[in-house]
């Protein structure tokens, strides 16, 4: 579809200092709606928010496509769920893919609306709220909710109850917030999320790093943001990143790619401009059913993610919010492709997996079992390969027992066995064949 992809370049191409990265192909102009629109008004976010698609009839002159059914629950869905994309992000959609990614993350489907029961808050925010804006949860940080509004709606958001309500900017609970912060000394890290913090006006923005920067107690502000992902040209805004970057001593950005096709060459940009301002950048992925579900897709996604220079920071558990259970996949896939990527690929490129606590307990990370049995004296693990080993969890001294007694994960407990290798892996095959096999 000539969708630019920045995994895409080759190393030579990334390696080289001069390098420019330009953007060549018109990629949007696929869609006959924009098809006169110019890389000067696509790349421009003012541009894009003038433009934003926030009814089904504007959604349907671009996807003009769609069956009067289609169109039918996109317009139920939505005015239930509101609909709201802009060209960027829709430009993305493989429009031959009836289960495109982007798609899939972006447009309504009849599926929002089955589930009845599931509550609009499970991780119980709103009783955290110490102040209007402000869930203090954790001992010493604290989340910012600062606006309802996004540069797209994403369909599985933890926070639907508040997405398409009318726009509350949470500037105007910025007092308060800070006057519980300066009596609340025991919190430093702030995410300033949202809804999406960098749709925020620059004003508005500056206020509230200002303010919160201004506070002694208060080491690290991280923004929480799709931008970077959504609508990536809002990073082209020299205002927005001289303002970043007045701040950038205490200020982080937590992003949120979900899918290798989200990672273009304006988005690489984007992300390059902000590391450019010593702003370090991490991202939070959702795991969703026919999103990202998949091992190929996310080993992809995460090495695509260290290429730019983007750390993955979380994997989340897709939440039992009301209208996104559709989304969710079991905890043994997502314990799968922990598999799948722990040992295999750099170790760099593998996220925490979280499942956050339904009520408020907070975010518990989970991983597929390393440790195959305990004793005393011997603590039984597995590596990625399958081998197994035993090791001294003590620090003691220990010594092989004379006479071999058992076999299997006992001889290994009971200290006659270090180990038993893998017959599969490559590393023990090619040990054998340079000879150096301990
Ligand atoms: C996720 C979250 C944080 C940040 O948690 P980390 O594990 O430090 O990333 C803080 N407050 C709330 C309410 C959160 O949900």
């Amino acid at each position: 579809m000539g969708q630019p992809q920045v995994s895409s370049l080759s190393s030579e191409q990334r390696r080289k200092k001069d390098f420019e990265y330009k953007i060549e192909d018109e990629w949007w102009k696929k869609f006959s709606a924009w098809r006169d629109v110019s890389k000067e008004e696509f790349l421009d976010w003012r541009w894009q928010y003038e433009h934003l698609i926030n009814s089904p009839e504007k959604l349907f002159r671009v996807f003009h496509w769609l069956s009067e059914e289609e169109k039918k629950e996109i317009v139920e869905v939505s005015k239930v769920y509101p609909l709201l994309i802009n060209p960027y992000y829709l430009s993305l959609v493989n429009p031959n893919d009836k289960f495109d990614p982007i798609k899939m993350q972006c447009i309504p489907s009849k599926e929002e609306l089955i589930d009845k029961a599931s509550p609009e808050d499970p991780l119980a925010e709103e009783s955290d709220e110490v102040v209007p804006n402000l869930v203090h949860r954790y001992p010493d940080r604290a989340l910012y909710i600062t606006t309802n509004f996004c540069a797209t709606y994403c369909r599985f958001c933890t926070r639907k109850r508040i997405l398409g309500k009318a726009i509350v900017s949470g500037v105007s609970s910025l007092q308060k917030i800070v006057d519980y912060l300066k009596q609340n000394k025991q919190v430093h890290d702030i995410v300033i999320s949202g809804g999406d913090p960098l749709t925020l006006s620059n004003k508005d923005l500056e206020k509230i790093l200002s303010e919160l920067s201004a506070i002694d107690s208060i080491d690290t502000l991280r923004l929480g943001s799709r931008v970077p992902v959504t609508l990536p040209m809002r990073l082209f805004d020299e205002e927005l990143l001289e303002l970043l970057e007045k701040y950038s001593d205490l200020l982080w950005l937590n992003t949120h790619f979900n899918h290798p096709n989200e990672i273009t060459e304006v988005s690489y940009l984007a992300i390059k401009n902000v590391l450019k301002l010593g702003i370090p950048v991490n991202n939070q992925t959702v795991l969703l059913k026919g999103v990202n579900d998949d091992v190929e897709v996310m080993r992809k996604l995460m090495l695509s993610l260290i290429k730019i220079k983007v750390r993955p920071y979380y994997l989340f558990h897709c939440d039992p919010t009301k209208g996104i259970r559709h989304f969710r996949t079991t905890v043994w896939k997502g314990l799968e492709i922990m598999e799948g990527l722990r040992g295999h690929i750099s170790g760099l490129a593998v996220p925490t997996y979280v499942i956050d606590a339904p009520g408020g307990g907070g975010k518990i990370p989970i991983m597929p079992n390393y440790i195959i049995s305990m004793s005393e004296e011997r603590i039984v693990l597995r590596n990625f390969e399958g081998s197994i080993v035993s090791y001294d969890p003590t620090g003691r001294a220990l010594t092989k027992k004379e006479n071999q007694r058992f076999e299997g994960i006992i001889s290994l407990l009971e200290g006659s066995f270090d180990k038993i290798d893998s017959l599969d892996s490559e590393r023990i095959k090619r040990r054998k064949s340079t000879s150096k096999s301990s």
